[in-house]
């Protein structure tokens, strides 16, 4: 029996996730969770983790003598927390460049560790500006790391890392980039892109499970970060890597099925290629794209600053829409919509993650237009 035909003989539906992460996943990802119950402590386990921690940095072009990747048991933000509280050496400040909810998301870590450090603010729909980057990295030589969000999945911007990362090494600082929504989507070159580390986690670009999360980085500054103030007992960089390099395992409990169902992923991103897999996303994103613009629907993002894979489209000025009723029409027909995240503004997004493709985003569009039939709102919609 097909993969396909034994999810739906268990009962199974397929559903077409528009949300961001996790994302919709292949029968035979699913599957693979069902496997024979090991202890992780196992070699066999290590051997299927050391294959997983290869392909990660090889999805990213990585050198293996360079990068290494250090896995983490939770979801994306562990990765964010890891880098930050791991890579700051005494005396040292971060600079985070914030445009947006996930950026932010570096300072308040910055704020509960108590960690010195400054926030370079720019509007949610803007990019940030290199000159004043580069201003506050001559201006403080104690900015030794800096953050940003290579896509801000709250509104689909996207952020030129490597002009900011090209800046960032001139100072002499290293460069985190959180990539959770663009990794195995958006090709990504680690050593072109100037990046020291990124970030993501299983159940966005790779299409696997929720439970695991990793960070792809450079092996020397992992290694010196040896010596610097431990913030964290359960997510230290340095710690996790030096235990999977001494023993082949993971510190603590690995999600045991999710890193089946990531090896399966894996397999599955190599088969179709990073390139045809770019080009099912960007074929995803342009059919939401056409579909918002055919019904009126204004976008948050201008056009040549999307990242080509979440749509925030702004709420029409109608008293009958309604994102809780048009959410729980689609959602009782398999389609899942997401709020948007920009305070003060009325948002919802759509997005090309997951093992989507153009036919389904038709057969969304379809359910979407009788949902707002059903709510009334007048199509083309007004602003
Ligand atoms: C999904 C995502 C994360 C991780 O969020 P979790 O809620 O921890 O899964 C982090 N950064 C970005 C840019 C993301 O899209």
């Amino acid at each position: 029996m097909k993969a396909e035909e034994i999810v739906r003989e268990l009962g199974v539906e397929r559903k077409v996730l528009l949300n961001p992460g996790p994302a919709t996943t292949t029968a035979t990802v699913k599957l693979a969770q069902i496997c024979p119950d090991i202890c992780p402590r196992e070699k066999e386990f290590g051997q299927v983790m050391k294959d997983i921690q290869k392909d990660l940095v090889k999805i990213v072009h990585g050198d293996p003598d360079k990068y290494t990747a250090v896995l983490f048991c939770g979801s994306g933000t562990i990765n964010i927390d890891a880098c930050i509280n791991s890579l700051l050496p005494e005396g040292g400040k971060v600079l985070v460049i914030n445009n947006g909810a996930y950026s932010e998301r570096a300072t308040e870590i910055c704020e509960f560790y108590g960690l010195p450090y400054r926030e370079l603010r720019f509007a949610p729909d803007c990019q940030p500006d290199l000159d004043e980057i580069d201003k506050a990295l001559a201006e403080d030589p104690s900015i030794k790391l800096v953050h940003i969000a290579h896509h801000e999945t709250g509104t689909g911007l996207l952020n030129p890392i490597r002009e900011i990362g090209a800046i960032v090494h001139k100072h002499d600082a290293i460069f985190t980039v959180d990539t959770t929504s663009t990794y195995a989507m958006r090709p990504i070159d680690i050593e072109k892109d100037n990046i020291d580390f990124c970030m993501a986690s299983a159940q966005k670009g790779i299409m696997s499970m929720s439970g695991l999360s990793f960070t792809v980085g450079n092996r020397n500054i992992i290694e010196a970060s040896k010596d610097y103030p431990k913030r964290s007992y359960y997510c230290n960089l340095w710690l996790q890597y030096d235990y999977f390099e001494r023993t082949g395992q993971m510190h603590f409990t690995p999600p045991v099925q999710t890193i089946y169902a990531t090896r399966q992923a894996l397999k599955e991103y190599w088969a179709e290629g990073e390139e045809a897999k770019w080009a099912r996303h960007t074929r995803v994103f342009d059919a939401i794209t056409e579909g918002l613009e055919r019904l009126g629907f204004r976008q948050f993002i201008d056009k040549d600053l999307r990242a080509g894979l979440v749509a925030a489209a702004i709420y029409p000025d109608d008293p009958a829409w309604d994102f809780n009723k048009v959410h729980d029409y689609c959602y009782e027909r398999g389609f899942t919509i997401y709020p948007g995240k920009v305070e003060g503004m009325g948002m919802f997004r759509l997005c090309a993650l997951g093992a989507i493709d153009e036919p389904d985003i038709k057969d969304f569009f379809k359910v979407f237009e009788e949902a707002l039939a059903e709510c009334g709102v007048t199509v083309p919609v007004k602003y």
